[in-house]
């Protein structure tokens, strides 16, 4: 994901703001990391390039 869609992105949770911990980078393209909410203490992963903002309940299976 690009790292500008930060500015669009909200928690589907609680709506709060979300903060990007980059694993690894392809110039402003963000291709593993996290995202954390720290209004609800929530992370969602960001897996070949795309954030998974499911929220927990509906992720595995
Ligand atoms: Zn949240």
């Amino acid at each position: 994901m690009k790292k500008t869609l930060m500015d669009i992105l909200a928690c589907p949770v609680c709506k709060g703001t979300l903060e990007l911990t980059v694993g690894s980078e392809d110039g402003d393209d963000v291709i593993t990391g996290s995202l954390a909410c720290a209004q609800c203490n929530e992370s969602y992963p960001i897996e070949e390039s795309i954030p998974n903002l499911l929220p927990p309940e509906l992720r595995s299976l």
